[in-house]
């Protein structure tokens, strides 16, 4: 994770936004802060028989809207302030999308790649047992998100279900379906993301079938969305990176093969002997679309944005860009589909989790795509009108639909 500070990158956006809306102060004050913070200390019995104790938090940001909804991080590098950030996005995220759901975070400072098994399910049970009484269906409902996995959503369901004393499935998404979980959901933000990439292809006049890609941060949403680019549109991924680097081949990368090294490596650099390039070195490549998947928020500042010669960005990471970043995009005339409008297609699926197990009613494949696609769609033209009416640019206008409804439901409750 990087040196900028998250939260004072989110609230700087917000900022623009109250100044676009011209919101009262009062209103603006209320959504700068989060509604309820919590930090809890997790003890865990570690196989060499020791107890290791773990810092967890849960920031519930803001409910207007409904209840409190997105994932939980197991990260070493975590902060209150990324978890701060990334529960305010979520308000947004949900928002944008139309969603009967608030927004908010969690996350576990941890070290999950020199964890067993057995060490993690202890962690995700001592989380969901440190903080039962603050999550629930109507309240306050978990994902996953960074290191964390459909069978860390599981043990956590399992619990609560256990302390309730009564199954629970709707206390947490992103299950896995044998428990709950939305057909779907496992590739549902890239997805989405790609459905948001057409229509933005289509409004700057690119080609996707000629389009060449490079995707920055290989990882669950960074590979499903190169190979859903190739799968859906036939563009051409021609750089891929993570943390330890990136590849380029001019030719086109095969994504299963990719795949396949980076199982068995644990990384894309070294695929076929190519030439290791930094994440820099990427992102200035000679490309159409910089697919930003890379979980390291404010990884674009303004001296990096320079030197991006894409037409698109399509941020599926959280926070990918910082505002000086933004302020280059508008000034160079890209088109950006900004991070909480792009990346909503897992909470989307999530929402549609939530619903099936209210109903205990499942949906097919085809019926959660085509849900999921018309709301992306859908969202995604309401921000692209807002900027043209507004005459902003596309974060702009994203945080200007979502803080629209924020606010109006903050009225008709009468909180303002
Ligand atoms: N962690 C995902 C996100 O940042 C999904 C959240 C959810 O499904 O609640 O959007």
């Amino acid at each position: 994770m990087s040196k900028v500070n998250p939260f004072e990158m989110a609230q700087q956006q917000l900022l623009d936004c109250a100044n676009i809306l011209n919101l009262d102060q009062g209103v603006v004050n209320i959504l700068m802060q989060p509604q309820k913070q919590i930090q809890v200390s997790i003890p865990v019995k570690m196989d060499d028989g020791t107890i290791q104790v773990f810092q967890g938090f849960r920031v519930q940001y803001n409910n207007a809207l409904g209840p409190y909804k997105g994932g939980i991080r197991f990260h070493p590098d975590e902060t209150i302030d990324t978890v701060r950030a990334l529960a305010a996005w979520m308000t947004w995220k949900g928002s944008v999308l139309g969603l009967p759901l608030g927004g908010g975070k969690g996350g576990v400072i941890c070290n999950p790649k020199a964890m067993s098994d057995g060490e993690l399910e202890r962690l995700s049970r001592g989380y969901v047992r440190a903080l039962w009484q603050h999550i629930g269906p109507d309240m306050d409902v978990p994902a996953p998100d960074v290191y964390t996995s459909g069978q860390i959503m599981a043990w956590m369901m399992d619990e609560y279900s256990v302390i309730s004393g009564k199954n629970q499935y709707g206390v947490v998404t992103g299950k896995p379906v044998i428990v709950g979980g939305s057909l779907g959901r496992g590739d549902a933000t890239a997805r989405g993301g790609m459905y948001t990439l057409r229509e933005a292809a289509n409004e700057v006049g690119l080609d996707l079938s000629k389009a060449k890609i490079a995707i920055l941060g290989f990882g669950n949403v960074g590979s499903f969305a190169a190979s859903l680019a190739g799968e859906m549109f036939g563009s051409r991924i021609v750089a891929v990176s993570d943390s330890k680097g990136g590849v380029y081949d001019e030719q086109g990368i095969d994504i299963a093969s990719l795949n396949g090294h980076k199982k068995k490596t644990r990384s894309v650099i070294g695929y076929k002997g190519l030439k290791t390039l930094t994440n820099e070195d990427v992102l200035a490549l000679p490309v159409d679309i910089i697919v930003a998947a890379a979980p390291d928020e404010g990884a674009i500042n303004g001296r990096i944005a320079k030197t991006i010669k894409a037409k698109i960005i399509c941020e599926l990471a959280n926070g990918p860009t910082t505002p000086d970043g933004d302020e280059v995009f508008v000034k160079n005339g890209l088109h950006v589909i900004p991070d909480f409008l792009c990346n909503a297609g897992g909470v989307t699926v999530s929402y549609y989790e939530m619903v099936q197990n209210m109903y205990m009613h499942y949906w097919t494949l085809d019926e959660v795509y085509s849900k999921l696609d018309k709301a992306m769609t859908k969202s995604y033209h309401e921000v692209l009108d807002a900027s043209k009416e507004y005459k902003i640019n596309m974060r702009q206008a994203a945080y200007v639909v979502a803080v629209r409804r924020v606010v109006e439901a903050m009225k008709v409750r009468g909180w303002v």
